[in-house]
């Protein structure tokens, strides 16, 4: 059977997970339907000439406020991808435990071919369309950055929506993933990425999970694959080689794939690319054209890491995976029928709804901020770092000797807001991982991490709408 399309693949995976949830059809078609969509379509002039621009905003779930998801530029935007996006988001959101309903914006334009004077007017006339029919606000539904999207776009949008409403006081909550300059918060921009790191390092750190794909427990010298060297695929991949000591053996973006068994800088990928424009001289690696990228897909590894968009894997490809695990930091990057084959095949996956949920955690540890008006750590920092100097003079009297420096330095840290924003996004990945795993091994009929993720997301969703008393 093949998927028809995202939103299609997005159904199936519910309602293989609603059965199991026990809970009654009605609130089950509730849960699952998206609640609201707008569409608009707006007059830009662009080099003297009017262009007519495509733009959504989809609400998937009203269950808890504000409404919360990125916003994304491509000319690949469409109701149905929008719908199916925002619905991930509410599923996403209760997963980490993240107070917020699941939205998500969309529009159709290819960002890579407008000037940033065009984007900036896209951008402010599209907010102003939210504005106008209340689709946007600290308290209503708070955009976020996504494909082709990032701190700049936050930045006209909360400008913009701030010129509307001078008088609100927590306007900067209206939009997340705003440089830090402009209200946002430190680690936002890698918290995909990151967490993408945290959440793999936690399924490497099971036993059982392990031992079922012949792996050695830890993620320590794992292989790994990735696909998109963009904000999340290019952060996953620093960060489990610098922090998880994983080596990276085959990448790819737009103009091609590289492999090299061998392994490679990732940071000297990097470099090399933004030097030379692409990564297909990269020396010492088999380049893959811009026709061939695909064989990414297949490429032998411990770890396939898909970083772009949707629809990547799918049942003409799912059965040349070699990769023991992979790991969804795009969303929706398997398609229903894709992933019914690397079942069979043994494959884990660890399912986007869980594993890219670092974004907008940290999302609404910016939301947060902004709401209290205050940096993290500001209150508690030097009170910290006067005790645990104490502490260190407690115990170099105790025991005659002197620490170091270095290790005095050390001790005696007091958390900054990035300390407290990546604890915050550590913990919550470990949990949410822990929350789906538990329920994969204790439910008979649950056979993978994704039904697992749906049917907790069903269950927590559930629950606010039976507490909120719609539901008897
Ligand atoms: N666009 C990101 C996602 O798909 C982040 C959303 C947010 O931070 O609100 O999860």
């Amino acid at each position: 059977m093949r998927d028809n399309s995202f939103l299609e693949s997005v159904g199936r995976y519910f309602d293989a997970a609603a059965p199991h949830t026990g809970l009654p059809e009605g609130l089950l078609s509730q849960i699952k339907i998206c609640n609201s969509v707008y569409q608009i379509y707006f007059p830009v002039k662009i080099n003297g000439e009017v262009q007519v621009i495509e733009a959504y905003r989809a609400q998937h779930s009203h269950h808890r406020s504000p409404t919360k998801g990125g916003i994304r530029y491509s000319n690949h935007v469409n109701q149905e991808e929008v719908v199916a996006l925002a619905t991930l988001m509410s599923y996403k959101c209760a997963i980490v435990d993240v107070p917020f309903g699941g939205a998500k914006g969309g529009v159709r334009i290819n960002p890579w071919e407008y000037t940033e004077e065009d984007l900036e007017k896209i951008t402010r006339r599209y907010t102003t369309e939210l504005i106008r029919r209340k689709f946007i606000g600290p308290a209503i539904d708070v955009p976020a950055p996504d494909y082709g999207t990032g701190p700049r776009e936050m930045a006209w949008i909360y400008d913009t929506y701030r010129s509307f409403h001078p008088d609100d006081i927590n306007a900067a909550g209206c939009v997340t993933g705003k440089p830090v300059s402009q209200n946002g918060v430190r680690g936002r921009t890698e918290a995909t990425g990151r967490g993408v790191f945290y959440g793999i390092r936690e399924a490497c750190n099971q036993p059982d999970l392990m031992d079922r794909l012949g792996l050695n427990l830890g993620i320590k010298g794992k292989t790994m694959v990735v696909q998109g060297l963009g904000n999340v695929g290019s952060h996953t991949a620093t960060i489990s080689q610098d922090e998880g000591g994983v080596v990276i053996i085959g990448v790819s973006e737009v103009e091609g794939a590289i492999y090299n068994p061998d392994g490679f800088d990732i940071h000297d990928v990097i470099r090399h690319r933004a030097e030379h424009g692409s990564i297909l001289t990269y020396p010492g690696a088999k380049a893959f054209g811009k026709e061939e990228r695909r064989a990414v897909m297949e490429f032998e590894c411990d770890i396939l890491v898909p970083a772009a968009l949707e629809n990547q894997i799918d049942e003409h490809n799912a059965g040349n995976v070699k990769a023991k695990i992979v790991a969804e930091a795009a969303n929706g990057p398997v398609t229903a029928s894709g992933a019914a084959i690397l079942a069979e095949l043994g494959v884990v996956v660890l399912p986007d709804i869980y594993l890219n949920a670092g974004g907008v955690t940290v999302s609404y540890f910016e939301w947060l901020k902004n709401l209290s008006h205050m940096r993290f750590g500001r209150l508690q920092k030097r009170f910290d770092e006067q005790n645990y100097q104490r502490i260190v003079e407690q115990i170099e009297t105790t025991t005659g000797r002197a620490i170091s420096d270095r290790d005095r330095q050390m001790i005696i840290h007091g958390a900054d807001e990035i300390d407290l924003v990546r604890s915050g996004l550590e913990e919550t990945m470990i949990t949410g991982f822990q929350g789906i795993y538990e329920l994969y091994k204790e439910k008979e009929g649950i056979k993978d991490l994704r039904t697992a993720a749906f049917a907790l997301a069903i269950s927590k969703i559930s629950n606010d709408y039976i507490s909120l008393g719609i539901w008897p």
